[in-house]
């Protein structure tokens, strides 16, 4: 009945951690891997870096139409007057000597069927680039007049919507055999009326482009405020190359070269310019890679410890279990321990009181077994009483100088009888140069007592114990020896634990609370010594109490 209790409760425990511990811990780990698994397949990391780098782009090509607007804005504001013809030239001049970003400027006006020109005066000594740029303009000569109409009605509509009339045009030309970007501003110039066209244009320099405008432009976008890109381990890079080629045209600094992970084209003020950007010396897929690697060791590192916390829980968990099995069969034990003394000590009563016995030896002997029983009976609640002392932690010594070959000779003296009745061959060696040591008496004399009963109860065949008393350096030593049936070596430390009691099945047919050795342990460590055994089954047993002969500080309380 008890049997099947105990397993339901161990069944119920060990549901409860798997229900409480174990599955949402499966569940928790299995929905990780799940996860992170997910987050593979669906690219999501790299989804979200291109999505960053698409706004980053996108940033950077308006940041391009806003420098360009800021820089032609007051060029325009002083373009000359179509009508006052004979100053053009000079203004156009003027203002390419002040902004020297500007290759050429032009005036176009299709009244008069006029354009007026002039080339950058700061390279009025450089005759390649002079003969460049008159080239460029005869190709604008060639195509403004007949797109002039639309050019400037969309400027028109432009500045009707309240945006800067400022429109930008640019492509790829071949020089020499090289390629070369050639790209202008035009706009509307102050004071034309509605109905005329008239267009102003500024070129702008190829060189200032390459070497100071997107340079500029990219570096402010990769490090900006505005920056969503972190760039910390791997910092972003960009370059810009021609929309029909990769190689780059021109490149941020720490360009490596790869191939880039988003591109965009700067479409409304550099026509035919492609913007791209990756991360220096990485990809997003290997980023993505990376993440889910320290992903996956996180978790498995989450786990182990998950792992460990269970295997610790449930360790516990059946200590707890075992220890109250044990203290379930201790009670039983005790029960059984303490009715037996008893029920002789009626038994023998009883019949004293009957007044049946006739011979006077009987009485004696009726008198000694009460007396014994008693005293069975009396060690044992001692023991149990000491225990509890003990577990509560309330076990008081009193040490007190003394005399140890006489109290041991003393404690045998009322148990020799005992043990010669049971046939039991019994040796007493008690050395004479025993100095007086500092002890609790009662307790010493309890844990021989717990020895010779123990060699009492675990002896077969060979029925034999011998007691020894001697000096050892700085300690003195109390032997208890049998030739009983012995303690295998893998349990010789574990009958010192309270409850504790040998597999052997021989062990099982004598009585026994499992208390003794651990109280003897605890008696002997109190006194600054220790117990100690030597044990081979079907050998014999010796269990050895060291006590120093140097007193123990303590005279109260003792150590657990
Ligand atoms: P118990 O009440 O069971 O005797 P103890 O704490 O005194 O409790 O002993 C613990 C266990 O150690 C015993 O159950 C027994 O298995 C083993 N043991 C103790 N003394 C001896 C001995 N002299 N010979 C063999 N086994 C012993």
């Amino acid at each position: 009945m008890s049997k099947k209790w105990r397993l339901t409760d161990r069944t119920r425990t060990l549901l409860t951690l798997e229900l409480a511990i174990v599955l949402p811990a499966t569940a928790l780990m299995g929905f990780s891997i799940w996860n992170l698994k997910h987050i593979q397949r669906d690219k999501a990391i790299e989804a979200a870096i291109q999505r960053d780098f698409s706004y980053v782009l996108k940033i950077a090509e308006k940041k391009s139409w806003e420098r360009a607007i800021d820089l032609v804005t007051p060029v325009r504001k002083q373009f000359p007057e179509v009508d006052d013809s004979s100053k053009i030239k000079a203004r156009l001049e003027g203002i390419l000597l002040e902004h020297p970003e500007y290759s050429y400027a032009a005036l176009y006006d299709k009244k008069n069927n006029l354009l007026v020109s002039r080339v950058q005066p700061g390279h009025d000594h450089d005759a390649v680039f002079c003969g460049h740029t008159q080239e460029d303009i005869n190709i604008l000569a060639t195509w403004v007049p007949l797109e002039s109409p639309g050019m400037s009605k969309s400027l028109r509509m432009m500045e009707e919507k309240g945006e800067p009339p400022i429109e930008f045009y640019g492509g790829w030309t071949v020089r020499e055999n090289q390629r070369a970007y050639w790209s202008i501003a035009y706009f509307i110039p102050p004071g034309v009326p509605k109905d005329r066209v008239t267009l102003g244009v500024v070129a702008f320099d190829e060189d200032y482009l390459r070497k100071t405008f997107l340079p500029a432009m990219m570096k402010d976008v990769l490090t900006g405020k505005s920056s969503v890109l972190k760039a910390d381990a791997n910092p972003p890079v960009m370059m810009i190359h021609p929309a029909k080629e990769s190689t780059p045209w021109l490149a941020s600094a720490n360009w490596d070269g790869a191939k880039p992970e988003a591109e965009r084209k700067l479409e409304y003020v550099f026509p035919d310019l492609m913007l791209a950007i990756k991360y220096q010396g990485t990809t997003v897929a290997d980023i993505g890679t990376k993440f889910l690697r320290y992903n996956y060791i996180v978790l498995a590192a989450l786990s182990m410890v998950m792992i460990g916390g269970i295997w610790l829980t449930y360790r516990n968990v059946s200590r707890e279990m075992n220890l109250a099995r044990l203290k379930s069969d201790f009670v039983a034990n005790v029960s059984h321990e303490l009715r037996t003394p008893l029920a002789l000590i009626r038994l023998y009563a009883e019949t004293l009181e009957l007044g049946r016995l006739t011979a006077k030896e009987k009485y004696q002997e009726y008198f000694r077994i009460i007396r014994e029983e008693s005293e069975r009976l009396t060690a044992l609640i001692n023991n149990i009483l000491d225990f509890s002392r003990i577990e509560a932690g309330r076990k008081e010594y009193e040490f007190q100088e003394t005399n140890l070959a006489e109290l041991v000779h003393s404690t045998l003296d009322s148990y020799r009888f005992q043990i010669q009745q049971n046939g039991f061959a019994f040796e007493e060696n008690i050395s004479g140069d025993i100095p007086p040591v500092i002890v609790d008496r009662e307790a010493i004399a309890r844990s021989l007592l717990n020895l010779v009963n123990n060699a009492l109860k675990y002896s077969k065949e060979q029925k034999f114990i011998g007691v020894s008393l001697y000096r050892s350096n700085s300690s003195v030593n109390l032997e208890v020896r049998d030739r009983g049936i012995g303690i295998s070596a893998n349990e010789q430390e574990k009958i010192f634990e309270k409850f504790y009691r040998c597999g052997d099945p021989l062990v099982h047919n004598v009585k026994g609370s499992g208390l003794g050795l651990s109280l003897v342990r605890h008696i002997a460590r109190a006194h600054g010594g220790d117990v100690l055994v030597e044990s081979a089954p079907e050998k014999g047993s010796k269990f050895t109490i060291a006590l120093p002969l140097v007193p123990p500080s303590q005279t109260g309380n003792a150590v657990a």
